[in-house]
């Protein structure tokens, strides 16, 4: 269903209007303030349309038309609980109904991460092993993850004795309400650290760049994501790794369009070339490779003698290698170029060509031509 619709937004509505509609239906649906089945349906839908809005990545792909979770991104995958109650509850401490939920723990996975990384076409179709420079969270080598300052542990909260959360009573026409509410002093996780690490300020990690060596398979178009296991970004506390997307987007060919795994390109020859028949040596895609093999750098096209322009001539398995095995076609149109200056010797070869051929009066052939069309309809319509 349609995430804007869901959220009852219009499809220009800015992030701060999207949040507000998801909380405004959160509490409306959340399974802790409505039992329901039903709400609970709900919640899951408009969780789920928040997910992809909240998101300028999904919004854009759902707002191409595309699949926001298409292309190796389970659906729900970093996305987790977590963040949909920091959605709703603006990180922590603010108030809210989720009850009995327990300290949060410190220790989180950490998010996928996606870099785009442009490539040639000869790149994509026969591979190629790139050094991508990524920047990460990684995990703070000073705490090694703990968060904390050399010789220190994190303690027990006092205010929620460890527990991360802290009960409300409230007094309403309904009667009392009791809501636990995560506790303000130590943002629900339970425990405190009194003596933050000075490198990552608590958070276990910190953002780096470092150098990938990333190994692009052969036959990748524009769009497809290569996914490199646990290098994304470290979780907080130095939890595990996300995974690293590379998406790849493949630069136009001058020579060279592809279609699939099908390579398409046009050779324009000269109306003589076109009429007599030649050989012509024309470059292939390897030929952009840098140690590619004489053989292979050229191929031969057979011009037949009579080509007419818009000649299609199909190179069998001289396209682009399958990601999954195989290889598409080379497909060459020729194009016959009609001479547009012609000096007065070549004028008057074309004259006496035209002559030998009873094409020298243009008028008189283009009647006859037109009456043979003529005469084949009419027999046609007269049953012969
Ligand atoms: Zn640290
Ligand atoms: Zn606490």
């Amino acid at each position: 269903m349609d995430p804007y619709e869901l959220l009852g937004v219009s499809r220009d509505a800015d992030d701060a209007t999207i949040k507000k509609a998801y909380r405004k239906l959160a509490r409306e649906y959340h399974p802790d303030v409505n039992p329901d089945p039903a709400a609970q349906e709900r919640f899951k839908e408009v969780s789920h349309a928040y997910e992809i809005l909240s998101d300028p990545q999904k919004r854009a792909a759902y707002d191409r038309g595309g699949d926001p979770f298409g292309g190796g991104f389970g659906a729900g995958q970093g996305f987790s609980f977590t963040d949909i109650m920091d959605a709703f509850f603006g990180g922590a401490a603010q108030g809210g109904t989720a009850a009995g939920r327990g300290p949060r723990p410190r220790v989180r996975r950490g998010q996928d991460a996606l870099i785009r990384l442009d490539i040639e076409l000869a790149e994509a179709a026969f591979g190629v092993t790139r050094e991508l420079k990524v920047d990460t969270a990684v995990t703070c080598e000073t705490c090694h993850g703990e968060g904390t300052a050399s010789g220190s542990h994190p303690i027990t909260c006092e205010t929620c004795r460890g527990a991360g959360e802290v009960a409300h009573v409230q007094r309403s026409f309904l009667g009392e309400i009791r809501t636990l509410r995560p506790c303000a002093a130590c943002r629900g996780f339970g425990t405190i650290i009194a003596d933050p690490c000075r490198d990552c300020g608590g958070d276990g990690r910190v953002r780096s760049r470092r150098t990938l060596t990333v190994k692009i398979p052969a036959g990748v178009d524009t769009g497809t994501r290569v996914q490199l296991a646990e290098q994304g970004e470290v979780g907080p506390g130095g939890g595990p790794a996300g995974d690293l997307y590379v998406e790849i987007n493949v630069a136009r060919h001058e020579t060279f369009t592809r279609h699939g795994n099908d390579l398409h390109c046009t050779v324009t020859i000269p109306m003589t070339a076109a009429a007599l028949g030649t050989t012509i040596t024309l470059p292939t895609l390897e030929a952009d490779l840098p140690d590619v093999a004489p053989q292979d750098a050229t191929f031969e096209l057979e011009v037949r003698p009579g080509t007419q322009s818009g000649t299609e001539q199909t190179l069998r398995g001289r396209g682009v290698p399958g990601l999954r095995g195989g290889r598409g076609d080379l497909i060459v149109t020729i194009v016959v170029e009609t001479p547009t200056k012609l000096d007065p010797a070549q004028e008057e070869l074309l004259r006496q060509l035209a002559t030998l051929r009873g094409e020298e009066q243009p008028e008189g052939q283009l009647r006859a031509a037109v009456k043979g069309v003529f005469g084949r309809f009419r027999d046609a319509f007269n049953g012969r």
